[in-house]
């Protein structure tokens, strides 16, 4: 109930902006560069014998059939239901359908810290390279069927590629392109303007909501008037705006009106020593973490002013493992798909932070990711909408796609049941969204966005990495050929 107001709420302030295109674009006909990724063409379909996980959370049902009729999910058949005649049969023997996850923090970029040295520095300008050939296949090719991008470097280059995508020239999810980083001066890289004032803040939201982005994104030197003037302009355009912030703490961000915070509570600086107002701390939030233990009073008047205020959080833990020293290496299937020199700085940046083990530094790190996973359960706990990705940034450790799956086991590390992370990756982003009713669960009348994995990720979340067909808009895609066709690519382009 709770859920459904909240979305109701969404649906009539945020009916999405004249001038941008919808995320899910009406069902297209796969063209000639798509057509080679079709594994089961969009039709009449019943797959017999399938565990299904719908993603409200529930537990799984057993032996079901699947029937999709066209880009629908026609119905779910209990157990023991002959599939009607007219359908093409599939045998789903083993197999698990999930709704195809809704990515709330995939970025079209990726980044390789360039001419990194032994004490981690790296030279300026920092340019993030884009990655529009071989990330939206391997979010596609690994179950994410609609993504928000969460911040630009090339926007232009993002809303195209949306385009090309919802006409069916090109493979990938439905896309919910966020505006270029709202930035002031101090940015990590160069690739975005530097806002000046909150006119400047106001303006740059105006040209890019005219634009047609879907959402926007405010980044970490912001002022709170800049940051308030952003919001308010983005919400008369009826978008909502995210952000990563540092010199705004939480609440300061809440009072001004933001509908989300990225990075679980990661990048909260209230309780940072010397914050200065409209400052970001070189700290960036971890002190703030290590004070926030979960159940303090800190912890509880910061959760329920979240929760009073609707403002959904993101969890990115795979890209805060990569700093945790120790943490698991990236798996040969994943090491597969980078550029050699992708592999050589992946594995440079790994072993700096693996040597951190036992020192002050990685102890203190690990404490603060524990921290992390404890606050995001009580802010579940607490009522509030908590929705996942995988952030491909960091020291190069998250890769599309394989990231988000790994989100959904380190939340389950982190306490939440399996068919909860799933709703967390899944149904929690639809409703952010507004699209609830279309996405991010499997039922009747419902888009036919979902995957098919081998195994049962209800008991066993890794299970969610063996995707056999993804499946939207009722056509049914290849995983391992869309992972085949970026092999040695990613990191490139
Ligand atoms: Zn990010």
């Amino acid at each position: 109930m709770k859920l459904r107001s909240f979305a109701a709420i969404i649906a009539l302030t945020l009916g999405g902006s004249a001038a941008s295109a919808p995320v899910l674009a009406p069902p297209a006909t796969p063209g000639p560069d798509v057509q080679p990724f079709v594994h089961i063409p969009a039709g009449r379909i019943a797959i017999t014998h399938l565990r299904i996980i719908d993603g409200t959370g529930a537990a799984p049902v057993e032996d079901a059939t699947l029937l999709i009729d066209g880009a629908k999910i026609g119905a779910v058949l209990p157990a023991g239901s002959a599939p009607p005649a007219s359908y093409r049969v599939i045998d789903g023997t083993g197999e698990t359908a999930m709704p195809g996850l809704v990515g709330m923090h995939n970025h079209l970029y990726y980044l390789q810290r360039p001419n990194l040295d032994a004490a981690g520095h790296f030279e300026q300008p920092v340019i993030i390279p884009q990655m529009t050939f071989s990330a939206p296949r391997l979010y596609l090719a690994n179950g994410v069927t609609t993504m928000r991008t969460t911040g630009s470097v090339e926007p232009y280059t993002d809303l195209s590629l949306k385009r090309e995508i919802d006409a069916g020239h090109l493979v990938g999810p439905h896309l919910d392109v966020t505006s270029p980083y709202l930035e002031g001066p101090g940015a990590f890289f160069i690739q975005n303007h530097q806002i000046t004032s909150p006119d400047d803040a106001r303006k740059e939201v105006a040209f890019w909501a005219d634009m047609g982005v879907n959402s926007f994104k405010a980044y970490m030197h912001l002022t709170r008037a800049e940051l308030g003037a952003a919001i308010k302009e983005a919400h008369r355009h009826k978008l909502k705006l995210t952000g990563h912030l540092c010199s705004v703490t939480y609440p300061e961000a809440v009072a001004l009106g933001i509908d989300n915070l990225e990075h679980g509570f990661f990048v909260n600086t209230q309780l940072d020593p010397g914050k200065q107002p409209d400052k970001c701390t070189d700290t960036a939030g971890t002190p703030t973490l290590l004070k926030m233990t979960p159940g303090s009073p800190e912890a509880n008047a910061l959760i329920k002013l979240l929760v009073d205020h609707h403002v959904a959080l993101t969890s990115t833990l795979p890209v805060f493992a990569q700093s945790v020293p120790l943490h698991e290496p990236l798996q040969p299937r994943q090491m597969d798909v980078l550029t050699p020199q992708a592999k050589e700085g992946y594995l440079f940046s790994r072993n700096l932070v693996s040597s951190r083990a036992g020192t002050p530094r990685g102890d203190q790190f690990t404490q603060a990711y524990k921290n992390d996973l404890g606050l995001e359960r009580q802010f579940v706990a607490a009522g509030g909408l908590l929705m996942a990705g995988p952030d491909p940034t960091g020291n190069g450790g998250v890769i599309p796609g394989f990231g988000d799956q790994r989100e959904l086991e380190l939340l389950v590390e982190a306490g939440f049941t399996p068919v909860e992370a799933i709703r967390i990756g899944t149904l929690n982003g639809a409703t952010y969204l507004g699209l609830a009713d279309r996405i991010g669960s499997i039922a009747a009348g419902k888009n036919a966005d979902l995957f098919i994995v081998n195994g049962n990720p209800a008991a066993k979340i890794d299970d969610v990495e063996n995707v056999v067909v993804v499946f939207k808009d009722g056509v049914g895609y290849d995983s391992a050929r869309l992972i085949r066709s970026v092999k040695g690519r990613f990191g490139e382009y």
